[in-house]
């Protein structure tokens, strides 16, 4: 920790004990907090040229006031103040809002000087700031504000000029931090300088300096220490080495109903070395919907059985707790592993009996929901972790899971794919592992974009899918009516289709149903003996029917781009070509963008990096207590060249560390403070 980190506020020569109250508010604590407290944006305040400005652009004037304003209220506490100006001999109006105080101030022939807003019709300025004095005329036009985020109580002002103060009494204590090799590189600005001027830039180019430098900073710091845990788990963490014979393996990949992919198999080889080694697999398995993963998922269990060990597959939802066991029984019982599954809905003495199984080593195999992480779950001997659409989980629930066994290999599964700027980021102590292929004889979705008058001719075509022999799903975003917004709802939806599609049969599913009841009604959609399942989302993630070769989704600009992904990948899943039908009327323009998106492309790469464009990391994920690193500067969406960049040569540093030269010896202490902090990232 540095010594700006370690000294307090009230050190600040000006400061009083309200501001610093003030600050603390911010979770601004100390000065090193203050230099860092970042602005969001800045205002411009460089003087404009009127007759070259566009519409609505910002702008800044100085101008001299002409006649009398007017003031017109326009509620309690709303005002509408409006004055003349002369500038640069146009005359132009000024509007203030809220801001009837400053009526007494615009007399006639005053010289002031704005920033606002250019209605270039109207020879209009919406004010956003107002520089009434000379005095401040001359220290702030020319110039770059920053605007900060601020509480109530505290002044925009005031935190100016706090920040200023810091950098005049403490701004030479800044330490560099970066290795001198890399500034020279890069021609980067010390770090007291980028930092001063991310606060008080003057130009456009003093900004991008400063900040291409800090962002650089902030990544690279991030990346040295991903990659120095994962150097350290890897000289200290003594994991399992299972004892896994090859030709064991080759007899349950030969007894299963179809050939591994390329993909398959080489991600099988790579998760099997991983068994096999001596330090504890941590591995993301990443695979589009459908590449098939629960296959990878059965044998890595299966290895880890016959090397005398238990192993558990954690999953979000009970229906894909369900539809797991099922299939792993399928692949591994004949193989002599016994599979159990624990779920929240189960009765006291079947899941008594299941936890006994579990703790006297009788279960090779448990699948199931959170409930696998509850207290009274206890493993005989826990060798291998699986999580499965594993982003639905938060850190701490993988991390109770893995705890269940003294460092078990890990591996979690993903399908929404993850833009390899989080993949490097959130999972960086993470090894990646991806399926790109998809098993043969598989026929592309076909997706269409229907507005919501054209329900009949949606009827027509689930009809006649269901007549050759297929299913369908109708997916809605809701399950009970809203009076707010006027969404379909799974109750109405079913109801409807009831009438309107008899004979078939139609079955519904959602979220509020007890899970007895759940796992009858999937039950009977695999079966076929429902035609058409109208649920709510929890179909999904991982539900596999492959008889199922229409998808409808009602209100689809109501979805996330990777969610509805997620559900078109609930068909296509068999050798039957599949058709999804989006049913929307999207009011905004990002709305009709996302329809558009899905109609083009079954690339779930390039929808999730649309996705994550879209939404920004944090919503990306879904979880907010992801852990996802939270950059002060940097932006994962913005800043991905600048992130290879970091971090190819946090890698490379790292593996020198130890021979760094004296003049990086900053660098070496702070990578010395983290061996004291946790081991895993999360
Ligand atoms: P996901 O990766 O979305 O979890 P699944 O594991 O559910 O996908 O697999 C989807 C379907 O593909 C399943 O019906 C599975 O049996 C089948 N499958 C998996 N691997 C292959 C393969 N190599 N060849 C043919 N079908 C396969
Ligand atoms: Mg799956």
């Amino acid at each position: 920790m540095s010594q700006l980190e370690k000294m307090q506020l009230r050190e600040l020569p000006e400061i009083t004990n309200r501001q610093i109250e003030q600050l603390q508010q911010l979770q601004i604590n100390s000065i090193w907090d203050l230099l860092t407290y970042f602005p969001f944006r800045y205002e411009d305040m460089r003087l404009s040229d009127l007759s070259q400005a566009v519409e609505d652009e910002k702008v800044a004037i100085q101008g001299m006031i002409v006649g009398q304003p007017s003031l017109r209220w326009l509620g309690k506490k709303k005002s509408r103040l409006v004055a003349r100006c002369q500038v640069d001999g146009l005359t132009v109006q000024l509007v203030w809002f809220n801001q009837h105080f400053l009526k007494d101030k615009l007399t006639d022939g005053k010289e002031i000087a704005v920033a606002g807003r250019w209605d270039r019709e109207r020879l209009q300025i919406t004010v956003s700031r107002t520089l009434l004095s000379k005095a401040e005329q001359e220290k702030f036009l020319g110039q770059f504000e920053p605007i900060y985020s601020l509480s109530q109580s505290i002044k925009m002002k005031t935190i100016r000029k706090l920040v200023y103060q810091a950098f005049v009494h403490f701004g030479r204590e800044i330490e560099e931090i970066l290795p001198a090799e890399i500034c020279v590189q890069y021609h980067f600005l010390s770090r007291a300088k980028a930092m001063y001027l991310l606060h008080f830039p003057r130009s456009r180019e003093e900004l991008y300096q400063a900040r291409r430098r800090m962002i650089y900073e902030e990544l690279f710091l991030y990346e040295c220490k991903i990659f120095w845990l994962k150097e350290t788990n890897q000289q200290q963490l003594k994991g399992i080495q299972h004892q896994i014979p090859m030709k064991q393996i080759d007899h349950l990949t030969e007894s299963l109903p179809f050939p591994l992919t390329k993909a398959q198999k080489r991600v099988m080889e790579e998760i099997i070395s991983d068994l096999r080694a001596n330090t504890p697999m941590n591995r993301l398995l990443q695979g589009d919907v459908g590449s098939g993963k629960t296959v990878i998922a059965a044998i890595a269990l299966y290895a880890v059985w016959l090397s005398g060990y238990q192993g558990a597959l954690m999953v979000p939802t009970e229906i894909l707790a369900e539809q797991h066991a099922k299939s792993l029984r399928q692949m591994l019982e004949t193989h002599g592993l016994k599979v159990v599954s624990l779920v929240g809905g189960m009765r006291t003495k079947e899941r008594r009996t299941v936890l006994e199984q579990i703790e006297i080593g009788l279960a090779d195999v448990v699948v199931g929901t959170h409930a696998l992480i509850q207290e009274s779950v206890a493993f005989k001997k826990l060798g291998l972790v699986i999580t499965d659409e594993q982003h639905r989980f938060g850190v701490k629930q993988r991390t109770a899971l893995r705890e269940k066994g003294f460092l078990p290999d890990v591996l979690c599964m993903t399908a929404t794919p993850i833009p390899r700027t989080l993949a490097i980021t959130y999972f960086g102590e993470m090894e990646v592992s991806i399926i790109d292929e998809m098993p043969a004889g598989r026929q592309p979705i076909e997706t269409h974009w229907v507005k919501k008058d054209h329900w009949s001719k949606v009827l027509t075509f689930i009809k006649k899918e269901c007549k050759t022999g297929r299913q369908a799903y109708v997916i809605c975003p809701l399950i009970e009516e809203s009076e707010k917004i006027d969404l379909q709802n799974a109750q109405d939806v079913y109801e409807q289709l009831v009438t309107q599609l008899a004979p078939l049969r139609v079955g519904l599913l959602h979220g509020r149903m007890h899970a007895v009841e759940k796992e009858e009604v999937m039950e009977a959609f695999a079966k076929n003996e429902l035609q058409v399942l109208v649920s709510t989302t929890v179909v999904e993630v991982g539900v596999n029917v492959p008889n199922a070769t229409a998808m409808v989704i009602y209100d689809a600009d109501r979805f996330g781009l990777s969610q509805l992904h997620q559900l078109r990948g609930r068909v296509g899943r068999g050798s039957h070509a599949s058709t999804c039908i989006l049913i929307a009327d999207p009011k905004t323009e990002t709305g009709v963008g996302r329809m558009k998106i899905m109609t083009e492309t079954n690339d779930g790469f390039v929808i999730s990096e649309e996705d994550l464009s879209l939404r920004g990391p944090g919503d990306f994920l879904g979880v907010k207590q992801s852990g996802l690193p939270e950059f002060k500067i940097a932006d994962l969406t913005m800043d991905q060249q600048i992130l290879e960049y970091a971090r190819a040569d946090a890698a490379k540093w790292v593996a020198n560390v130890e021979n760094a030269d004296a003049s990086d010896q900053s660098l070496k202490r702070l990578l010395a403070s983290l061996k004291t902090k946790a081991q895993h990232l999360d």
